[in-house]
This record gives structure tokens, sequence and C-alpha cells, in this order.
């Protein structure tokens, strides 16, 4: 319940149990999205960040499959002031992300990789937020929540170190 109070800060995010449906099929656009594989309920343009996440696992032998778990996703307005995205589930549906429509027109690439795999960090892999911070002050982990006090540091050069930290088996809270 506490979480549920963390909504309003910039880059917050949070788990909510709802009873929100979403049914939506991807159109797939085969000119647009040549390489990329389909994801049943995701949004076309979430597709190339999906496979990526997955990609970014395997690469760390983490076994990674969205499909399998019907995790879907939408961009859509959350209407709540710098909150780029949620991750959403309940007991009787699959966990759902949902990435800020006025974000993600605005962000670069790597600002909606950082958001989506924020967001499949919680869906995925379970994961809690992590506040750390190095010496120099710059956040530990993609899952911060943004309510405290590290800085993020996400870029070209830090981004191996940062997907390192995502997928270790140490930091996840899988459910047996
Ligand atoms: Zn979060």
């Amino acid at each position: 319940m506490l979480l549920l109070s963390l909504l309003t800060l910039i880059w917050a995010c949070n788990k909510e149990n709802n009873e929100l449906v979403i049914e939506a099929e991807p159109q797939p656009d085969p000119i647009v999205e040549q390489e990329v594989s389909s994801y049943s309920g995701v949004d076309p343009l979430l597709w190339e960040y999906f496979e990526r996440f997955e990609e970014e696992g395997r690469e760390r032998g983490i076994e990674m499959d969205l499909r399998a778990k019907k995790i879907t996703g939408i961009i859509q307005s959350i209407g709540e002031d710098d909150v780029a995205g949620q991750c959403n589930y309940n007991s009787l549906r699959p966990n759902h992300v949902i990435i800020d429509q006025d974000f993600w027109d605005r962000a670069s690439v790597q600002a909606r990789e950082f958001v989506v795999f924020h967001e499949l960090g919680h869906c995925d892999l379970l994961r809690e937020h992590r506040e750390s911070a190095f010496e120099n002050g710059t956040c530990q982990s993609i899952m911060r929540s943004g309510l405290g006090t590290c800085r993020d540091n996400y870029n070209t050069r830090t981004k191996e170190a940062y997907l390192d930290e995502l997928f270790d088996p140490n930091f996840a809270n899988q459910i047996p």
C-alpha cells in the first residue's frame, strides 16, 4: 500500500492491483516492423524494446519468454504528472506494461528503453525498487523508484553494467 503513495514523483511507477482489462490486438506493419517479431497484446511500437529486453537477458544466461508469460503492453496517457510508466497486474491476468503517451512522444530511444526495461524489470523479472547509489551519487540500478536521491546515469557507456545489474539473479524476486 505504501507503494501507492509513491506515484507522483518523476519517473515513479508502481505496481497496483486493478481490474483493468485491455484486449488490444497489435496491427503488424510489415513496412515499419521488418525484422521485429510480434508480441500479442503489445503495442507494435513496443515490440523492439520487448525483443531487446529478451535478447539482453539471454546474453546474460537468463531464460526469457515474454510471450509465454503473456506480458502485455500499451502506450497511453497515464494522466499523472511525471509518471512515465507502470506495471499493473492482478491475480486474474498477467502483468501489463503501460507507458505514458506524453513521455513516449518526447523521449529519446534510450529514455524509452530505460522506462520499458524498468517496467519489464517489475513485470517480468518481478524486481522491486532498489535505491542504492554509487559514491558519486549515481543510481546503481535502473530499478530505482525515482523518489530517492540517486541520479540516473543510463547511457551508452554505462548501459551494459546497468543491464548486468538488472538481470542479476541475486536481485530478482522470482516467485516459484
Ligand atoms: Zn518502478
